[in-house]
Formats: structure tokens, C-alpha cells, sequence
């Protein structure tokens, strides 16, 4: 694909920044809450901002938003760490937690209310509501605005100590509740929470907000530019005046961009957590979810992801990519990389009557036709094989140039074979199709004689290996509505199919997790990391091998 020579908004606004003198380097960061598992939107965040400081010779810091104690867990962390750097953002030694720094936020707050911009406020959580106002109604002020310098010091220093109670008493900024945005309406900056913190313990008891947190971590950092999505425009005069309240030096700037968002999956939090509470998906990193872990477990490479990341580009309004894009770069990404080995996902017997019973000859099959460095394996072929069922028609329709009686196609990369009939069983089900080969077509021999139409697939009845397999179809289906009348998921019924019958070339048996390998004619597939045994793989789908998508170039 050709490289795109535009610059997109956001390094247009740091060109301008470095041309201007406003900043001498470039320092960007990715700031989850360690709230939940990483998803593909979030991907997005983390290869912008990694991108960026690549791209300035910066640097790239990776920090938890860790100020909030009720709903973190270590879990996360660890899942988030490993999710990064599987995506090959590296931030070096650079690893912060926000909960690092309640001293000087601590502090700062205390600067604010010496120079009376901030001051303890009694009102509750409701009545503040309330005061707040509108976008058509000012704000009112509080009763508490005009409280003494000192008093708002000694109030503040006995949150801190733990004397009152969670709701009783929060320090707010003194803005304008006039302000036509509301986030100026005299913010709460700090509250009390008294809650243990899984890094601090139980050193605080007062707690500050994000919209008071973030812009300190980012400063204390050095960070330049602080990158984020669109819902964060109307808290930027806020950003901006924590920033400059607080007297850093070389503020940091807010921009934002557009969310990524995806067709036919789920991303939020809430319905994901309520998936996986309900036993409908497997956990966090079921193969059917778009978390990065899930994305990992399905077979998706980190190279497709950045793909897919700089296709979308970066975009200053909302709007849904099609999924088909992700499977588009998966597929590009696996394309000349991995062997295209034979397995039979629905199988049924073929019997080839007049090859000689007890005879096993070894034919050599190229591993990739578009890329011959990957070279060739030897597969065995014999008198009893296994082909897909949907390979045999005992009355095929026009146009259908597989197996029935009467028809010869190709032995992919061995004979021709001409269908002679089949068996059934008191159903009617086909349980044997029959075949005759003629030895003058073998493959790579330099036969120049007749032509077949169709070429199948095929394994060897002898030595193939059972395995399990599993397709995928989207979890939500866009065009039939995502949600329910009542709110809930309209989940597709078919979004999992287990195929615990499926037939492969025995050394696929031998492939461990994350291994991915071509399927001829039925997809890309990747070894399951969490359900596969030594020796037992199970393999998901990544995709299939066709798509009706095209990409605009
Ligand atoms: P979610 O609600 O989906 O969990 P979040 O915004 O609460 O997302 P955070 O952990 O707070 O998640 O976000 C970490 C960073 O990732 C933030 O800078 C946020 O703007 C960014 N981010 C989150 N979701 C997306 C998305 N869909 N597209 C791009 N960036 C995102
Ligand atoms: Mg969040």
C-alpha cells in the first residue's frame, strides 16, 4: 500500500508546535484506568501515541490512571502490561502509576486553596447537582464558596486526617458557575473516600477526581502532548486551567480525536462484563470479543493490528469501521507467512477402488504457491482419504465441478480421481463416496493431457489426526439491530460452531499455541492457547479466506 504523504491533524498541530517553539520535544503517553482488559479501541490509543513519539524521536510513557480505589484490581494491570507490549509499544523504563503522585497532587491542591482557588465545599453529591445548573441555567454558588484561606486549610488537612465521613466534605475549584461550560462550574477536585488502594493502601483517605489528576500526571511527566478521545473536548479549559493553577512549568496540551469504534462487535465495558458474567463467552479473551487478549487467543498478529490502526487513520469525528476491514489485514498480514497445510472440517470417506490396498506413496506439496522460500512437506496418500462432505453431490446442481458420479477432478497436489458412485446409510446420509485414479496424472509429473475443473482437498485416512475446530461468526448482527427492545444484546445464535470431527495432515498435531497456519479452501486458523493440550490441538478460525470487502485504494 502506498505510504500517505498527508499529515494528519494531530501531527499537523505538533509540527506547528515544535516550528513555534512552544515545546523542544515531543512526549506522549497511554493512560488506561486498570479497570478492565484492553480492547481494539484502545489499541488505537496506545499505536498513536507510541507512533508519535516515534515519529518525533520521543519518548512514550506507560501509566495507570490509578486514582480511582473502588474499581481496580492487579488483574488488569497485568493484563494491560502484557497487551502493550504485545503490540510492540515500548515504553522502556517509563512504567508510572498515577497513585505515585497523591503527594504532590496533594499539594498542589493545598497551592490552589492558598491562592484562593479552591475551597472545601459541605454541600452532598445531590445538592451540588443541583447548584451546578444547566446548559440554560447558570449555575448557583455555594454557600461554602467564600470560606477563609485558612479555614479551607484547616478543613482540608482534616479530610486528609480522616475526620469526616465519605460525602461529607469535598474540595472544589473556585471557576465561575456562571460558565457556559459546565465542567468550569466550580469542579469537585478531591473527595472523601475511605477505601484502601491496591498500591497506597491505606495512606489516603482522600481521593482526587480525574479531571484534577490527570492533567498534574501529565505534567508531572513532561508530557507535550496529552492525547484524547473527542468526549474530553469540553473538559480542556479545565485541563488547561489545573495546568496552569498549578503553576508547572511547559504545560502540557490536550487534543483529541475520534473513537474507534467497530461494526458487529462489542466493545464497552458494561455489556462485555455482563457477557462474561453470564457464561454467554468464554471470558475477557473469548475468541468472538475484540479485547486485545481476545484478538491474541484468536489469532490476530500484532503487524495486522498496526495495519488496521493506520488504515482507519486518526479522525476528529465519530464513525463505525467495518469489521471486514480488521479481517481484510489479518488476512493480508498471513498471507505469505504461513503454510497452506490440507484439513477436512466436515468429512466423509473417499475410497479410490483400484488403488492397491495396503500401498502408501509420499508426494511432495508445496507449503505456499505465492511464496516458495517457505519450500515444500511431504504427505502420505493411500487408497481410503477423507474430503469435505460438501465436496461429493450424488445430483449436483449446474455448475458445481467437484465430485459426482461420473466427474474427475484433481487430488489437490496428487492424481485425478473420477467419482464412481457412493453408500449410504438407512438415512440416506452419504457415509462412503467411491473413486478410481488414473497413476498417469500425478502431480508434478509433467502430465499435459486433459483438464479438470475442480481441485479438491484431502487427507489421509491413515494417518490423519482428529481434531477440534472451531468457526466464528459475529457476536451482534448490526443490520438486525444490536439491542433488544429491553436494552440487552441481540446476540447471533450462530456465533460459535464447535467441529469436534475435523481431519488434518498428522503434523499438525504437533503445533502449539498461537501457532496459525492457511487451511486450503476453509480460512486462516490458529492454535487455541487455552483449550489445546500436547499433542491435541484446537484450532479457531481467524477468518475465512474470502471476503466481499474491497478496499478503496
Ligand atoms: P472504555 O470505556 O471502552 O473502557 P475508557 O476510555 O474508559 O474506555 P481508559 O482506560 O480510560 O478507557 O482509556 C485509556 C485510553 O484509551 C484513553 O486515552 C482513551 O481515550 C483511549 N480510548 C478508550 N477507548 C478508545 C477507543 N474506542 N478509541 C480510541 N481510543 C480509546
Ligand atoms: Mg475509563
Amino acid at each position: 500500500m502506498e505510504e500517505t504523504v498527508s499529515r494528519n491533524f494531530i501531527e499537523q498541530e505538533i509540527d506547528r508546535d515544535l516550528a513555534e517553539g512552544v515545546y523542544d520535544h515531543v512526549q506522549t503517553r497511554f493512560p488506561p484506568e486498570p479497570n478492565g482488559y484492553l480492547h481494539i479501541g484502545h489499541a488505537k490509543s496506545i499505536l498513536l501515541n507510541y507512533g508519535l513519539a516515534k515519529e518525533y524521536g520521543g519518548k512514550f510513557n506507560m501509566r495507570f490512571d490509578d486514582t480511582n480505589p473502588t474499581k481496580e484490581k492487579t488483574e488488569f494491570v497485568e493484563s494491560i502490561l502484557a497487551d502493550v507490549k504485545w503490540l510492540g509499544a515500548d515504553f522502556e523504563d517509563r512504567l508510572f502509576f498515577a497513585s505515585d503522585y497523591f503527594q504532590t497532587m496533594y499539594e498542589k491542591a493545598v497551592l490552589l486553596i492558598k491562592k484562593g482557588k479552591a475551597y472545601v465545599c459541605d454541600l452532598t453529591a445531590e445538592e451540588i447537582r443541583e447548584y451546578r445548573g444547566d446548559f440554560k441555567t447558570p449555575g448557583r454558588e455555594s454557600p461554602y464558596r467564600n470560606r477563609s484561606v485558612e479555614e479551607n486549610l484547616k478543613l482540608f488537612e482534616e479530610m486528609k486526617e480522616g475526620k469526616y465521613p465519605d460525602g461529607s466534605k469535598v474540595l472544589r475549584g473556585k471557576i465561575d458557575m456562571a460558565s457556559p461550560n459546565i465542567n468550569m462550574r466550580d469542579p469537585v477536585l478531591y473527595r472523601v473516600a475511605h477505601q484502601s488502594h491496591h498500591n497506597t493502601g491505606d495512606q489516603w483517605c482522600i481521593y482526587p477526581m480525574y479531571d484534577f489528576a490527570h492533567p498534574i500526571e501529565d505534567a508531572i511527566e513532561h508530557i507535550t502532548h496529552s492525547i484524547c478521545t473527542l468526549e474530553f473536548e469540553d473538559h480542556r479549559p479545565l485541563y488547561d486551567w489545573v495546568v496552569h493553577e498549578c503553576e508547572f512549568e511547559n504545560p502540557p496540551r490536550q487534543i483529541e480525536f475520534a473513537k474507534l469504534y467497530l461494526t458487529n462487535v462489542v466493545t464497552g465495558k458494561r455489556y462485555i462484563k455482563k457477557l462474561v458474567e453470564d457464561g454467554i463467552v468464554d471470558g475477557w479473551d473469548d475468541p468472538r470479543l475484540v479485547s486485545i487478549a481476545a484478538l491474541r487467543r484468536r489469532g490476530y498478529t500484532p503487524e495486522s493490528i498496526r495495519t488496521f490502526v493506520d488504515l482507519v487513520g486518526v479522525a476528529k469525528a465519530n464513525s463505525s469501521v467495518d469489521y471486514a476491514l480488521l479481517e481484510y489485514c489479518i488476512r493480508e498480514d498471513l498471507k505469505l507467512k504461513k503454510p497452506r497445510m490440507m484439513a477436512i472440517l466436515d468429512p466423509v470417506k473417499l475410497v479410490i477402488d483400484n488403488y492397491p490396498e495396503g500401498r502408501t506413496e509420499e508426494l511432495e506439496v508445496p507449503n505456499n504457491l505465492e511464496n516458495p522460500e517457505l519450500g515444500s512437506r511431504t504427505v502420505t496418500f493411500g487408497r481410503e482419504l477423507y474430503i469435505e462432505r460438501e465436496d461429493f453431490m450424488e445430483i449436483p446442481p449446474r455448475k458445481y465441478f467437484r465430485l459426482f458420479p461420473g466427474n474427475e477432478v484433481r487430488l489437490m497436489s496428487a492424481y485425478f480421481v473420477t467419482c464412481t458412485g457412493c453408500e449410504k446409510d438407512a438415512d440416506g446420509n452419504v457415509t462412503v463416496v467411491h473413486a478410481t485414479y488414473d497413476p498417469e496424472t500425478k502431480s508434478g509429473s509433467g502430465f499435459a493431457g486433459r483438464k479438470v475443473k475442480g481441485t479438491i482437498h484431502w487427507v489421509n485416512a491413515m494417518d490423519a489426526r482428529q481434531v477440534e475446530c472451531r468457526l466464528y461468526e459475529n457476536i451482534v448482527d448490526e443490520e438486525k439491530g444490536k439491542l433488544n427492545e429491553d436494552g440487552t444484546l441481540n446476540l447471533n445464535p450462530n456465533s460459535l460452531t464447535i467441529l469436534k470431527k475435523c481431519y488434518v495432515e498428522p503434523a499438525l498435531a504437533q503445533a502449539k499455541a498461537y501457532d496459525s497456519f492457511q487451511f486450503v479452501r476453509n480460512g486462516y486458523f490458529c492454535v487455541d492457547c487455552k483449550d489445546s493440550r500436547p499433542g491435541e490441538p484446537v484450532f479457531n478460525r481467524i477468518v475465512s479466506l474470502k471476503s466481499s470487502f474491497k478496499i478503496q485504494k
